[in-house]
């Protein structure tokens, strides 16, 4: 029998999310759409099935430990294997202004409270998942792990005076909780590298979706591209990589 690939995306109702599942679920692997909302959730799987796909909405909201380790579970008994997880869940932390345009992120203002709910879902909520699922993609052969970051997390951009960096306003939330996710992708990636686990960051760059009350240029398809390509890299792909559509972003 052939192994059916079975791919966990998070957030994966609307947006880049559920992009990612669309397509992987084009490529025939079996997706479960995370979703903290079940009724969200369960919406989007059955579009997915009624296009030909193989999906099944799962609840998961990654700040909530018991939705976690529920959803491990219910993914073990009824599967026994992950092979693809893509950490796409995520907050600006402003609603749906853009992290760009965002007067409650400046540094000098800005809530601590509101860091902390941003890094809770932007960061402590991608290791829970991922630590939750590990032994899960352990049974894989060919096991991937993705965390959706941004341009807007990479050092060398936002540092560079220049650059079109530095006309956006600057984040004290978001753009901090992505520089953290990137950090903690190369940790991870660095572990898991003799066990064959790539594990690499993506920047789907500036995509139409509710998180910046659709401003951005790119169709969720178009973003999530290089999602799904970081979820299907062969033996030979990268792993403690960052990268965009058309290649590395720097760090
Ligand atoms: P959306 O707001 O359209 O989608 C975000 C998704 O994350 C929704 O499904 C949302 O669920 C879910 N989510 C939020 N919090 C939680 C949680 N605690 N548990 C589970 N799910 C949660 O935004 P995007 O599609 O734009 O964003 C997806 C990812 O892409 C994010 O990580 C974002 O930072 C990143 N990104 C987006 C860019 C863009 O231009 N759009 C650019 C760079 C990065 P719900 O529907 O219930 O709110």
């Amino acid at each position: 029998t052939t192994h059916q690939k079975i791919a966990l995306v998070t957030g994966a109702n609307k947006g880049l999310g559920r992009a990612a599942a669309e397509q992987l679920a084009a490529l025939g692997m079996t997706v479960l759409v995370g979703a903290r909302d079940p009724r969200r959730g369960e919406e989007a799987a059955a579009a997915l099935r009624a296009a030909g796909g193989e999906a099944h909405a799962l609840t998961l909201d990654v700040t909530d430990a018991t939705t976690v380790q529920r959803a491990a579970r219910w993914i073990e008994e009824r599967f026994g294997h992950l092979d693809v997880l893509i950490n796409n869940a995520g907050i600006t932390g402003s609603g749906q202004v853009s992290p760009a345009d965002a007067t409650d992120q400046i540094p000098s203002t800005v809530e601590p409270d509101m860091v902390r709910a941003v890094f809770e879902t932007n960061v402590f909520g991608v290791i829970a998942v991922t630590n939750a699922l590990l032994p899960l993609l352990r049974r894989s052969p060919a096991p991937r792990i993705v965390n959706v970051s941004s341009h807007a997390a990479s050092m060398a951009l936002t540092s560079d005076p220049d650059g079109p960096f530095a006309a956006l306003l600057p984040s004290a939330a978001y753009t901090p909780s992505k520089a953290a996710l990137n950090a903690l992708t190369v940790q991870y990636a660095n572990e898991l590298r003799k066990d064959g686990i790539l594990v690499n960051a993506a920047a789907p760059g500036y995509v139409d979706t509710d998180s910046n009350n659709h401003t951005g240029h790119l169709t969720p398809a178009q973003g999530a591209a290089i999602l799904v390509h970081l979820a299907t890299l062969d033996a030979n792909g990268p792993t403690a990589g960052f990268f965009t559509h058309d290649g590395p972003v720097p760090w």
